[in-house]
């Protein structure tokens, strides 16, 4: 077994050079002093100017590399074969969201990094948007009667020709829509369940393009959840929540929030910073983070949801 590393500098390498490793990981770590980005995989992709490139983890490992962390941002199908990998080379490993295909995978990923001593994180990285944390302190001591997730984007703008997406274990609408359930999970003081479900799922396609999910609290107020890919126009990502004072609204997937009487104007982006300062202090820690809410609420909406087909659909 190899010691992980626990340096105040994390040497990193980013696994699958995609649309999420390019406009939010490599910036966030090139202004980030506490992770040196050491490498980069990806198998069809040229890298970036003066970081060795590899083709696949194999290929990384095989040159025994001076390494901490790797951040795994390749579709979900391949992650958790590649983050057992990299526990088993003492790394720390980030999950990009949804940290795995089933619950169980992710499961035997966070005993397998807890007997290695490695920190697992598995980043939600919708839960550092700038109006998260101040929603969830707001709605701390309030009275939710109730809540409504509209999430509609239209998929053609943003996930443009990925095939993953579509297929077994690539979530189709729920890529999307677990941020929301990672926000809702973040801010409802009371935990969420999943009553009812219909799922649409094109003719063409094994994941479905809309989901309508009706959830409850723990405390009993009804939760509504509107997910469509078919939105073109106007895109909303928004969560409200009315409460014995009146609604809360956090609109742009989290990046703005308004309250009763007052509206705060959206903060600087800072998720992926954020995250990884995050991913940092775990692994100047020596912990762990791995929350599997968002991913069981979508299983069981699965587990439970009516099948709708809709015309096939191609992007
Ligand atoms: P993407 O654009 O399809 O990129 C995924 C990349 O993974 C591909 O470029 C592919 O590399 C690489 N890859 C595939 N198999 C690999 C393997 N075995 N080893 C190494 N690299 C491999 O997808 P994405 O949009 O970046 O999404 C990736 C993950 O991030 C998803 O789970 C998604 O939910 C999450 N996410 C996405 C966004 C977003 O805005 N797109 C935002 C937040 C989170 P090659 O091109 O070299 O074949």
């Amino acid at each position: 077994m190899i010691s992980p590393k626990r340096a105040a500098t994390v040497r990193i390498a980013v696994v699958g050079l995609g649309k999420v490793a390019r406009e939010q990981h490599l910036p966030a770590l090139a202004v980030e002093d506490r992770f040196t980005l050491t490498a980069t995989v990806s198998p069809d992709d040229a890298g970036l100017p003066g970081i060795p490139h590899f083709r696949s983890l194999d290929a990384l490992l095989d040159t025994r590399p001076a390494l901490d962390a790797v951040a795994l941002c390749t579709p979900p199908q391949v992650r958790s074969a590649l983050a057992a990998q990299a526990i088993s080379a003492g790394l720390h490993v980030l999950l990009e969201k949804p940290p795995g295909t089933t619950l169980t995978e992710v499961e035997a990923l966070t005993a397998q990094a807890a007997r290695a001593g490695t920190t697992l994180f598995a980043a939600w990285h919708s839960r550092f948007a700038s109006g998260v944390a101040p929603a969830r302190e707001w709605l701390l001591g309030r009275t939710v009667l109730g809540a409504s997730i509209d999430w509609r984007e239209d998929v053609r703008t943003w996930h443009p020709g990925q095939r993953w997406i579509w297929e077994p274990g690539g979530l189709g609408v729920f890529d999307p829509g677990i941020n929301a359930l990672s926000i809702a999970t973040a801010i409802l003081p009371s935990p969420l369940r999943v009553d009812a479900a219909t799922l649409a799922v094109p003719l063409n396609r094994a994941a479905p393009i809309a989901a309508r999910l009706r959830l409850r609290t723990a405390a009993g107020a009804p939760v509504s959840m509107n997910l469509d890919w078919r939105q073109t126009g106007h895109q909303t990502w928004d969560i409200r929540v009315e409460t014995d004072e009146g609604p809360l609204l956090l609109a742009h997937g989290g990046a703005s929030l308004s309250l009763p009487g007052d509206t705060v104007a959206p903060l600087p982006d800072r998720e992926y910073p954020a995250l990884y300062e995050r991913f940092h202090e775990l692994v100047r820690t020596g912990a762990s983070d791995v929350d599997l809410v968002p991913l069981r609420l979508v299983a069981d909406a699965f587990l439970i949801g009516c099948r709708e087909t809709t015309p096939a659909f191609d992007d």
